[in-house]
């Protein structure tokens, strides 16, 4: 059995990097995402804003109080939402199973990826290094024997950081650090401690037999097993699917309207045949665009019935793309469909239209399915060959 490795993805900053990103304007400034209204809380201050002060869960009115020329920006909590699921299919590159934890937070077992890279180093570089070149964002990661030491090591040297902590430091790394940092230890947890006397983590590996018990009872188990560095939990990938998407990120970005439609058009393809696979339907239909210079649009459609034709969604897409203002050349296009519900066989008693269209599909999946995919192909594929 080879030692198990756990990599931790932490995005930095994340809300306020999406929004510095989006807005070439606000680089380098001081940007804070939260509500705006008089009780509003800062979700995401940029690293240029934390230098005031300003931190996560602050009310919004000190933030002003303490930054009074800061940017201050509603949060665009889908697109972020998408930026997270791009990130994570990068992880999924490197990863059989990831488990988020949060938008901008990830666990991925890369055990075994040894064998491709030279180095732990060069295995959290390639992955820090593909989020960069493909979303614009900077990571942080940390690499270490399990999740709690894992998710320690990306806060350790942040921004941009990437920490290692070795099989046989656990021990030494944790000794000096508050009570705190040990996973499940809260301020009620935290004062018990206190007032038994433990002061940091090295201050539990060392008690005495009994003591840790008469301050917290049955945690003191965990909290020992933690003190040292040890914690089984596995990554665990979660389960039920939520969107389903496509996209592309281009070599030379595309400047051609048509073009521009073709790939919108393989994306519902791609997207409706993996719906259909899945007896899923969808009723929202969402199109991202991100241009030459990272600027990310997402617009979104629902419908009152779902779908998991092509046709349905290419034409929900492309009314979409419609009103996005395109000023500058395209990077990446991408189409998801949400709001996913288990596909109802219905009979009707006048066939439609529809009714066609989705005897075709079935069609062409089962041919597909027992031919490959370019056994059959719809036009715009050819075309996109073509050009
Ligand atoms: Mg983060």
């Amino acid at each position: 059995m080879p030692r198990r490795w756990i990599m931790h993805v932490d995005m930095d900053a994340f809300f306020a990097s999406i929004e510095q990103r989006d807005h070439p304007e606000w680089r380098g400034k001081p940007v804070i995402v939260g509500g705006l209204s008089a009780r509003g809380v800062v979700s995401t201050a940029s690293y240029e804003a934390r230098a005031f002060g300003i931190h996560s869960a602050m009310p919004m009115s000190r933030a002003r109080t303490l930054c009074p020329a800061g940017i201050y920006v509603r949060p665009r909590f889908e697109l972020y939402r998408s930026v997270s699921d791009e990130i994570h299919r990068i992880m999924l590159h490197y990863a059989a199973e990831i488990e988020p934890i949060s938008l901008d937070e990830a666990f991925m077992d890369i055990t075994g990826m040894g064998t491709q890279y030279p180095t732990l180093g060069a295995i959290g570089r390639a992955i820090k290094g593909e989020i960069r070149e493909k979303t614009g964002l900077v990571a942080s990661a940390g690499i270490a024997p399990n999740k709690f030491l894992a998710k320690m090591a990306s806060d350790m040297d942040k921004p941009d950081g990437l920490t290692i902590i070795p099989y046989g430091r656990e021990a030494a790394i944790l000794a000096p650090l508050p009570l705190r940092r040990l996973w499940g230890v809260g301020s009620v947890t935290e004062g018990k401690l206190l007032a038994a006397g433990f002061r940091t983590i090295g201050d539990i590996q060392r008690a005495a037999p009994g003591t840790v018990e008469a301050a917290v009872g049955r945690l003191a188990d965990h909290l020992r097993r933690l003190s040292f560095g040890i914690d089984d939990r596995p990554v665990q990938a979660e389960r039920a699917v939520k969107s389903i998407g496509d996209e592309e990120t281009y070599e030379t970005d595309l400047t051609d309207p048509a073009a521009i439609r073709r790939r919108i058009a393989i994306h519902s393809d791609t997207v409706a045949s993996r719906l259909r696979r899945r007896h899923l339907t969808a009723r929202t239909v969402s199109l991202k665009i991100r241009f030459a210079s990272f600027r990310t649009v997402m617009r979104s459609v629902s419908f009152e019935e779902g779908t998991n034709l092509q046709e349905d969604i290419e034409a929900a897409a492309l009314s979409l793309l419609e009103k996005i203002p395109r000023t500058e050349a395209v990077r990446l296009t991408g189409v998801t469909c949400s709001n996913l519900a288990e596909e109802v066989e219905t009979i009707s008693l006048f066939p439609d239209r529809k009714d066609a269209l989705r005897r075709a599909a079935r069609a062409v999946d089962a041919i597909q399915a027992r031919y490959g995919k370019d056994a059959i192909r719809k036009g715009f594929y050819m075309e996109e060959e073509k050009s």
